[in-house]
């Protein structure tokens, strides 16, 4: 199916054109790692996978997926000075080397930002890389110095420049935000990662050694410049090493589409003389009470925090993708609720299903055909909301009216098996469901063993041992222990 998608750079939603044939390349910010990500910064990932897995799943596109792992900003070198006990205690002492204390903060939050992933459905086998920054200090510096040679990038007290200035003389600084130029002043530098849009100023690409900070030697023109890069620089060499220039698309939250997403579009160009990608995809904020969930607002969640509640990670998957990407959306543990009562009554279906089937068909279904024109007509429903624009409300919402329309028990033998191979493609999607049998996805003890040990135990309580014995037998036979307790039996699985 073709798919749609809105695009930052023209304002516009569009049919989807892979440069290579039908590979789509796409790249994603990922996370800073000097902290736990909250689940705001979760939903800018779980929208990066829900679109990799909507083109393999709907398109059929075979995906080159890299996001890259932010190890070195200001943010991390500041948190990797100052002694905080969760990472400390893991990753033994702070050392009298900075790169050291860097790597170590930084190895420690990676790990468990992989682990958090994992739980949220994003499985790391399907990333074709996850590059960290300090392993492309070579390529970032290779580009800096093209930028260089340009004539767009200048060295002062040593650190390097881009120069808006002069690359706007060449093409437009401002393709993904209108920046008002009203007070720019050409030459106001800002050195800081981070920054506001009324701050549009030349941005650093190579921040000189400060006492104390991890550094790298940059040899320009015959002079050292010991520094650490900016963050901006970091993406547009990763990119252009890792998938080619131009590739497909460009993922990451609304936030970065100034200054990060500008600053990348104007380094690739001025330095490679070519754009980054062909689709910037951004998605909203997950909001608490209007506001930004963010680290400096205080108003956050982490995983493990919503872990600790009892939350599966798996609804907040769910109740996430309830709402369009491109909407903000408000997190309440109401909301999650929702999410997860909604998840529950399609599993109740897919149980309805696979608890009457033999587990050899169980086992295959994801491959069948799928030939009623009732589940065609709901995958053709479902799907088109996803090619869409991503559009997981309107499809969730197709597909609940089915379940709403139609008992499943109620459908022909060959419908309920094409609901269960279309559920479990859609899974592949969604990943919010188990496709099996009740008692085992549950890890349930299964009715048949149940009535064993009921009669067993009536057979105990009437004196019939030989007959007990023989029931123990079959229990056995089956895979299941039975212990005799005072209440009655305890049964487990061998
Ligand atoms: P960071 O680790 O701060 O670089 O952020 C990682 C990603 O999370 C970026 O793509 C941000 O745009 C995104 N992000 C941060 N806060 C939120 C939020 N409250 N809602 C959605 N995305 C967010
Ligand atoms: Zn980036």
């Amino acid at each position: 199916m073709q798919i749609q998608l809105y695009n930052s750079l023209t304002k516009n939603t569009e049919i989807l054109k892979p440069i290579h044939n039908n590979e789509i390349r796409m790249y994603s910010c990922g996370p800073t790692v000097y902290n736990y990500a909250h689940i705001g910064n979760m939903r800018a990932f779980l929208f990066a996978d829900l679109l990799q897995r909507t083109l393999k799943t709907v398109g059929n596109y075979d995906i080159k997926w890299v996001m890259n792992i932010t190890n070195i900003d200001d943010k991390t070198i500041r948190d990797s000075q100052k002694n905080s006990p969760a990472w400390l205690n893991e990753m033994g002492k702070q050392t009298d080397d900075p790169m050291e204390n860097l790597l170590a903060l930084t190895k420690f939050y990676e790990q468990k930002f992989i682990n958090d992933i994992g739980k949220l459905g994003i499985n790391n086998i399907h990333f074709f890389a996850m590059p960290k920054a300090t392993d492309y200090i070579v390529e970032m510096q290779d580009l800096i110095k093209r930028i260089i040679n340009k004539g767009v990038a200048y060295i002062s007290e040593g650190s390097v420049y881009f120069n808006v200035n002069e690359y706007r003389q060449k093409d437009i600084y401002g393709k993904l935000f209108k920046i008002d130029f009203e007070n720019f002043q050409a030459g106001t530098r800002i050195d800081s990662d981070q920054y506001e849009r009324e701050q549009a100023s030349d941005f650093v690409l190579w921040k000189a050694r400060k006492e104390g900070e991890p550094f790298w030697d940059f040899e320009v023109d015959g002079q050292n410049l010991p520094g650490r890069p900016g963050w901006h620089i970091e993406c547009s060499a990763m990119e252009y090493k890792l998938l080619g220039l131009p590739f497909d698309i460009h993922t990451g939250g609304v936030d970065l589409k100034f200054p990060h997403h500008e600053d990348e579009i104007a380094q690739s160009k001025a330095g490679y003389g070519i754009e980054p990608t062909n689709y910037w995809c951004h998605n909203e904020f997950l909001e608490v009470e209007g506001e930004k969930m963010s680290k400096s607002a205080g108003n956050f969640f982490t995983l493990r925090e919503l872990e600790e509640k009892n939350i599966d990670p798996i609804d907040v998957r769910f109740s996430i993708f309830s709402a369009h990407y491109r909407t903000k959306y408000n997190f309440t543990f109401n909301g999650i609720d929702a999410a997860k009562k909604a998840r529950i009554r399609v599993q109740d279906c897919i149980y309805a299903v696979a608890n009457e089937l033999e587990e050899e068909i169980l086992i295959n279904i994801h491959n069948r055909q799928i030939q009623t024109e009732k589940v065609k007509n709901l995958q053709n429903d479902v799907y088109s909301e996803l090619a869409n624009d991503l559009h997981t409300p309107k499809a969730l919402a197709n597909l609940f009216t089915f379940i709403n329309n139609n008992k499943i028990s109620e459908l022909s033998k060959d419908e309920q098996l094409d609901f269960l191979c279309f559920i479990s493609k859609l899974n592949d999607i969604f990943v919010a469901w188990k496709i099996g049998k009740k008692e085992e996805v549950e890890n349930l003890i299964p009715q048949k063993i149940l009535d064993l040990a009921n009669q067993r135990l009536e057979a105990k309580q009437n004196k019939n041992f030989a007959e007990a014995d023989k029931l123990r037998n079959e229990i056995t036979a089956l895979g299941y222990t039975i212990k005799d307790t005072k209440d009655g039996f305890e049964i487990e699985k061998i």
